[in-house]
């Protein structure tokens, strides 16, 4: 009995990553990892207390109370193909498997997402300042541009988030850098073709989630756009997947960006799960549809990582005291 209610309180722990590249990077990015700092966290998990698992492994076991070990659960957003090309080999190293939510409007595409033709802007702009909307953004060093292009990202985001392309377009033109362009394939850009999906999926380390199609943010939208951005990529996900596509993963994933709306949608759709990024571990009582996850960036070494792990283990911990205090409390 004891035992049981050990195994049903093991934790679930969902990593959020999105490229991994095997150059140096010209800008630094949150989301654009080395390949030598991805490998350090995954020596550092298979040397850790957890185990690692599928994400809709996991959450099953979960959900029978088989969890025995705390458990993390890796995933990868918008569907880079470097995270088959480059990540890839380094999850099969360790035997380790990865689920990737897929912006599904790129797929087959030399597109690049709103935050990307962001970055490739400052990357590629000849401009040594630029002058946009009241403020000054210098740009004369690798330093100067990676913290205009956070800067640059987060303006587009709030300004415009039904819509940030639309900012990201004001943004070339004020850098002077051609707009909306393709890129060349093979850059740390590029995103998975349905070829590699299909080829990935036989490969049995890879499954396969929808991120919508444009990545908007869905709390932004109308109904009817925001059943397109969903139901669209559900089912051309699961057009390009064998039919099957059970989980979803937020744009931008805080509490704010996405609502009720959305997980009506999504639970019509058969899916059964959500992803958000609320820094917290689930539990087998967690909320299916907003479910925490931990966003990795480019600086997070293996120690800060864990760090992460252990403040959100100790938060979760102290406010389950305070909820049992609360419930005894009420029976006294
Ligand atoms: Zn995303």
């Amino acid at each position: 009995m004891v035992k049981g209610r050990r195994r049903r309180q093991a934790r679930l722990w969902v990593l959020c990553y999105h490229a991994v590249c095997d150059t140096p990077r010209p800008v630094e990015d949150f989301c654009f990892l080395s390949a030598g700092r991805f490998e350090e966290h995954m020596r550092g998990l298979s040397r850790s207390r957890y185990d690692v698992l599928a994400l809709d492994a996991a959450l099953a076991a979960q959900a029978r109370g088989e969890l025995e070990r705390e458990t993390v659960a890796i995933t990868f957003d918008d569907g880079y193909r470097n995270n088959l090309t480059v990540a890839g080999p380094i999850l099969e190293r360790f035997g380790f498997p990865a689920t990737l939510f897929v912006t599904t409007g790129f797929i087959d595409s030399e597109k690049l997402l709103w935050p990307n033709r962001i970055l490739q802007a400052v990357q590629r702009t000849a401009l040594t300042s630029l002058y946009w909307r009241d403020h000054d953004f210098p740009l004369v060093d690798k330093r100067d541009k990676s913290a205009a292009n956070a800067r640059l990202q987060a303006a587009a985001k709030s300004l415009s988030p039904q819509d940030p392309g639309a900012i990201a377009e004001e943004i070339e033109h004020a850098l002077e850098v051609p707009v909306n362009p393709s890129t060349a394939p093979g850059t740390d850009f590029t995103m998975v073709s349905s070829a590699e999906i299909a080829a990935a999926r036989h490969k049995g380390i890879f499954q396969f989630g929808a991120h919508t199609v444009t990545h908007p943010i869905l709390s932004a939208l109308d109904q009817k756009a925001l059943e397109t951005e969903i139901a669209g990529s559900v089912e051309s996900l699961r057009r390009l997947n064998g039919g099957e596509c059970v989980g979803f993963a937020y744009p931008n994933g805080r509490s704010q960006d996405f609502d009720a709306r959305a997980i009506a949608i999504l639970r019509k759709l058969g899916i059964n799960h959500a992803v958000a990024t609320n820094a917290q571990p689930n539990t087998a009582g967690s909320d299916a549809f907003r479910l925490g996850r931990f966003a990795i960036g480019a600086s997070d070494t293996w120690s800060i990582l864990r760090w992460k792990l252990r403040k959100a283990s100790v938060k979760s911990r102290l406010s389950r005291l305070g909820s049992n205090r609360r419930r005894s409390q009420r029976h006294l």
